[in-house]
């Protein structure tokens, strides 16, 4: 694998205590984590593992917090994020080597003009590549997993590097063994489509606007709330049990796409976690289909939401 350097001179570490996750996170929703860091360098990345394991902290990975629903309590302990950060871009015909701290619209503005495409799924998804890779982001039929060639990471344990290919990243529906919580994705080797810059230019804003039509976009949210089931929609579901339009305080079932549960300003986590309680609910008593949560949940989880993953 190409080797790609954080931009180190140019960024600054950054740490804060008792950081408010509503600034960290799409949904604009979490209580405080007790320390935030944003590494500016890979040995900075490690020096914050050293103290996390130093003190037995717990600690997070996260990009932009496009798929997280932090909890009104917040987190004990540290939250790293790797967005904006381990951000180069290099092509070479068409594969990419890319940081996973950029942003996956980054990516696929730069991938364009050079005539690379083939990520139609991800225009729009408001996430860093890394992300999007360790959720295995996408379309009900394309996925970023099918575009992964290899993944270098820091073991979070020995902070040591290596390189990890697709095969040993077991990519399934909206999972990858990444979500262990292991490894932090450093940089990620892409294998992409070559196509007329024109036409793909002409693609992403059919796509752009396709996602406003259907989805909630002026509100915050943390994109789909649940997984589909098997060969179901979780929207269709939870439209056909007559949620859309629910709410529970600031958190409404969006009425444009029932999988999105959207904050109408102050919405707390509280608030989506009963919402998606009884969403569930409903679905079960209706379809006996049980959803599971698709939106990571950081920190403590309240209502009996069943799924895995939860605290
Ligand atoms: C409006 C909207 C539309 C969306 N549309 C879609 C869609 O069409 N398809 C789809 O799949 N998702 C969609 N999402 C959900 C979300 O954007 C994606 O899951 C995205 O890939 C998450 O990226 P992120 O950088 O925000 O990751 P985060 O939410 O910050 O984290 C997600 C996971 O990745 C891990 N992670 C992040 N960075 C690293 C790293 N450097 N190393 C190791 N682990 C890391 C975190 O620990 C966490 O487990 C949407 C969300 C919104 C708000």
């Amino acid at each position: 694998m190409l080797e790609l350097k954080p931009r180190t001179s140019s960024i600054t570490s950054v740490l804060l205590t008792t950081e408010p996750m509503t600034r960290h996170t799409t949904y604009r929703i979490g209580g405080p984590a007790d320390l935030f860091c944003q590494p500016g360098s890979l040995e900075d990345l490690r020096q914050a593992l050293r103290v996390v394991h130093q003190r037995n902290l717990p600690f997070t990975i996260m990009g932009n917090g496009s798929n997280l629903l932090v909890s009104d309590e917040g987190f004990r302990g540290m939250v790293i994020q790797v967005a904006g950060v381990f951000n180069g871009i290099h092509f070479q015909r068409d594969h990419v080597t890319v940081g996973g701290g950029t942003d996956l619209g980054t990516l696929l503005n730069q991938a364009a003009r050079r005539g690379l495409f083939g990520l139609p799924f991800a225009v729009g998804i408001p996430g860093t590549v890394a992300g999007a890779v360790t959720m295995n982001a996408g379309s009900a039929t394309r996925y970023m997993g099918q575009h992964v060639e290899s993944v270098r990471v820091l073991d979070c344990e020995t902070l040591e590097i290596l390189d990890l290919t697709r095969a040993e990243l077991d990519f399934q529906y909206r999972r990858s063994i990444l979500e262990s919580g292991r490894w932090v994705i450093l940089q990620v080797r892409l294998q992409l489509e070559e196509e007329d810059p024109v036409a793909i230019f002409a693609r992403i804003r059919e796509l752009l606007l396709r996602r406003k039509e259907v989805q909630p976009l002026a509100f915050p949210s943390a994109g789909s709330v649940f997984r589909n089931p098997g060969s179901l929609y979780a929207g269709k579901l939870i439209e056909d049990a007559g949620c859309k339009g629910w709410l529970e305080g600031q958190a409404m079932v969006s009425p444009v796409h029932a999988n999105f549960i959207i904050n109408l300003g102050q919405a707390t986590a509280g608030m989506v976690f009963r919402l998606m309680a009884r969403v569930q609910e409903v679905v079960w008593q209706r379809f006996q289909v049980r959803l599971q949560p698709e939106v990571r949940i950081l920190g403590h989880c309240p209502e009996k939401l069943q799924g895995e993953g939860i605290p």
